[in-house]
């Protein structure tokens, strides 16, 4: 467990075998979040003075190059001191293929400053030393159509930049060029480093082919774009069908933008327009309708199922239709664990007729090809694989190259679910099932206990550095389901006493363990047996830990049907769930927002890193992750539902998205994630659909090998 969110921060840029395709170098084209931009800073010293919103830059969300803001800068040119603006590149995991720019590019609108009275720029290096500072003035042209500036600065003409590389910049400071002890205001977008304009025409006028309506946001679809010159889609909303203004911007990389105009009951036109990399704009589509409405819970339920089971059907690699880490990030490569749980929201995705059942059976289809010829480690795969390769992809770091035993449990929660659905007499189906027998025979659990007398299952097996992880599966956290698929398995299984003697461990070195990551010695046992804002937790180390505890092992197999010598693992799982709502409603760190509808603090992307946060002071730093609440939904619907409100209507500006909510914010810092994850999107329409009809629960629970399992533990 602790290693495994210790190996999370070790994430370097290693180079892929494959050609991924390539991110531009943004350092800024909008803020997600209203008031101020979180990666920037503004400082300044008397009498000079920047506006600024808790020391970051104010954001302008009515004037923008591109649609929805820009950053404001306002400022004195004091006859003394000095003042700079700084913004910051923002790291996305996995956004590590970048293509390499040759200028330091800029929009920039001054209005009636004169030139004289604008800030020098500067870039600023990872080893925080800074470039010598440039002019603007030398490097601008006016944009034509438009009221901005393009200001185009090549590399090179930043000595200190001699000898370094995109990667090397960290940030990109204006700062106080003239003492002139006036106020200006200017305003600063697209930052980015880019390369020489391309030749040739504008791009092709866009299809844009549907407009639906929802509660508070309508989603816009439109024709794949594979024109590689498009930057971006440029989105316009009317309320009239004659007046449009510019509302937001969509990578092409995504066919589909969810504008969240915040009105229910409301008529809503749309166009889109495609900008090249010169900002050059393409005619316009067509026009679209699209209504909101009122929903009931109902609805609003399915409507987040189907948002995020887009994640993994839309948003799938393309070669193995497997789930990607996060989106956006790598595009080849697929996490498997996550894959797993994209299975179980595929299957719910089916049954609710997002697809049809036709679609689903060659999407699962597809998928079993590829893993039936996918690099295996022992019958075990790998954390991460290239799709169009099927290799084993080191992204955690070189030692993490081998086969990894958790990641694979969760695979084939998806895969044992799938088999049961896919029950029909159809050929292809019979394929899809014998395809799961054959992957799942092959893996060897066994071989996982390293030693023919361990206790012990080990999560990772390097083939050529074998157990140099050394990582052992001690109880209680999300490795649960690892434990009971090994003992399940009818050709590699360990034996059931090792539920016991492994995951339950008594032993000292178990009990290290959990002190060791649980920073207490509550739990340690396994059991715990104490009491927790009115809450008795049976089994759960410190007081229960991050909720995907209670998430990963149980999206197909049912807690109900798991009861041991400790606890009922429904009723253990529903009361961490409630100790995390009460902490959160408590709220002893004093975060914005905290509420009895915003909490479930679990693992999630943050502002400085992705961590697990847990329902302790030393564990919470102000992040709330929207699959916390939701995927409690079999646990406590209504505290669950209350959470889904208000980050639907209240946060739905910056946190609903194309699919689903992204991943966490944090109000007290003004952050939300650019990003949605793999492991946290399934999970919301998985657990959605086991409060609603039991569907996943049901499908894993009818599996005989799963039932055989059962049997073995020998549960009192
Ligand atoms: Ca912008």
């Amino acid at each position: 467990m602790k290693y495994r969110l210790l190996i999370l921060f070790l994430i370097g840029s290693l180079a892929a075998a494959a050609q991924e395709p390539y991110y531009d170098a943004v350092f800024f084209a909008n803020s997600r979040m209203s008031g101020n931009y979180f990666y920037s800073t503004a400082s300044y010293q008397s009498p000079s003075w920047i506006r600024n919103m808790q020391k970051n830059l104010p954001v302008s969300d009515s004037l923008f190059f591109t649609p929805g803001n820009s950053l404001q800068l306002q400022y004195v040119n004091g006859s003394a001191g000095k003042w700079s603006a700084d913004v910051y590149k923002q790291r996305i995991r996995g956004q590590d293929h970048v293509r390499e720019g040759t200028a330091l590019q800029l929009k920039i609108f001054i209005g009636s400053t004169k030139s004289g009275q604008l800030p020098a720029v500067q870039i600023g290096f990872n080893d925080s030393s800074v470039s010598e500072a440039l002019l603007l003035t030398g490097y601008m042209q006016p944009v034509p159509g438009s009221n901005w500036q393009n200001v185009l600065i090549p590399l090179s003409a930043f000595k200190k930049y001699a000898g370094k590389q995109n990667d090397d910049i960290r940030s990109v400071h204006f700062i106080q060029n003239s003492t002139d002890n006036g106020q200006h205001e200017i305003y600063i977008d697209d930052i980015e480093l880019s390369n020489a304009l391309p030749a040739g025409s504008v791009a092709r006028t866009p299809k844009l082919r549907k407009a639906t309506g929802f509660a508070r946001h309508v989603d816009l679809v439109w024709e794949p774009i594979t024109d590689t010159a498009v930057k971006y889609v440029k989105i316009y909303r009317s309320e009239n069908g004659t007046d449009f203004k510019a509302v937001g911007i969509q990578s092409p990389m995504t066919y589909r933008y969810a504008d969240y105009t915040g009105v229910t009951g409301k008529k809503y036109y749309y166009k889109i327009t495609l900008l090249d990399r010169s900002y050059r704009e393409s005619s316009p589509s067509e026009i679209v309708q699209g209504n909101t409405r009122p929903m009931n819970d109902d609805e609003l339920l399915t409507m987040v199922q189907e948002a995020n089971f887009r994640y993994y059907y839309e948003g799938s690699e393309k070669v193995s239709g497997l789930s990607r880490e996060n989106i956006p990030g790598r595009h080849d490569m697929i996490a498997m664990g996550a894959s797993g749980f994209g299975m179980l929201a595929l299957i719910t995705g089916t049954e609710r007729k997002f697809i049809t059942r036709d679609k689903s059976i060659d999407r699962f289809t597809q998928i079993v090809n590829f893993l039936e010829k996918a690099e295996t480690h022992h019958g075990v795969f790998p954390h991460f694989m290239n799709g169009p390769t099927g290799k084993t992809e080191p992204f955690f770091g070189r030692r993490d190259n081998g086969g990894d035993l958790v990641e694979t449990s969760f695979l084939m929660q998806g895969l044992l679910a799938a088999r049961a659905y896919f029950n029909r007499a159809d050929p292809k189906e019979k394929i899809i099932r014998n395809k799961i027998t054959a992957i799942w025979q092959k893996i060897e659990w066994d071989w996982y206990r390293r030693t023919a007398d361990s206790k012990y299952l080990f999560w990772h097996w390097s083939p050529d550095q074998a157990w140099i992880i050394n990582h052992k599966l001690i109880g209680w956290n999300e490795t649960m389901i690892t434990y009971l698929l090994a003992i399940a398995s009818p050709t590699h299984g360990v034996p059931g006493s090792m539920y016991y003697s492994g995951w339950a461990s008594q032993e000292n070195e178990a009990q290290q363990y959990r002190k060791g990551w649980g920073q207490t010695p509550d739990g340690s046992m396994y059991s715990n047996g104490k009491t927790y804002f009115g809450v008795p937790l049976d089994v759960g180390v410190s007081n229960g830990g991050p909720l995907f505890f209670v998430h990963y092992s149980f999206l197909g197999y049912d807690p109900h049907a798991l009861t041991d010598k400790y606890t009922n693992y429904f009723k253990n799982n529903r009361n961490i769930a409630l100790i995390n709502y009460r902490y959160c409603m408590e709220n002893p760190g004093g975060f914005a927002g905290y509420s009895d509808s915003c909490w479930g603090l679990t693992a999630c992307d943050g502002p400085y890193h992705y961590s697990a946060s847990e329902p302790v002071p030393w564990q919470d730093e102000g992040k709330m992750a929207p699959t916390g609440a939701l995927a409690s939904f079999p646990y406590t619907p209504e505290e669950s539902m209350k959470a889904l409100k208000n980050y639907y209507y209240n946060y739905g500006k910056f946190l609903w998205g194309e699919y689903g909510f992204r991943d966490a914010f944090n109000l007290s810092q003004n952050w939300c994630s650019e990003i949605y994850m793999g492991l946290n999107q399934a999970p919301v329409t998985v657990m959605i659909e086991n409060y609603r009809s039991g569907l996943l629960w049901k499908l894993l629970m009818s599996d005989p090998d799963i039932q055989n399992g059962l049997k073995k533990i020998r549960l009192p």
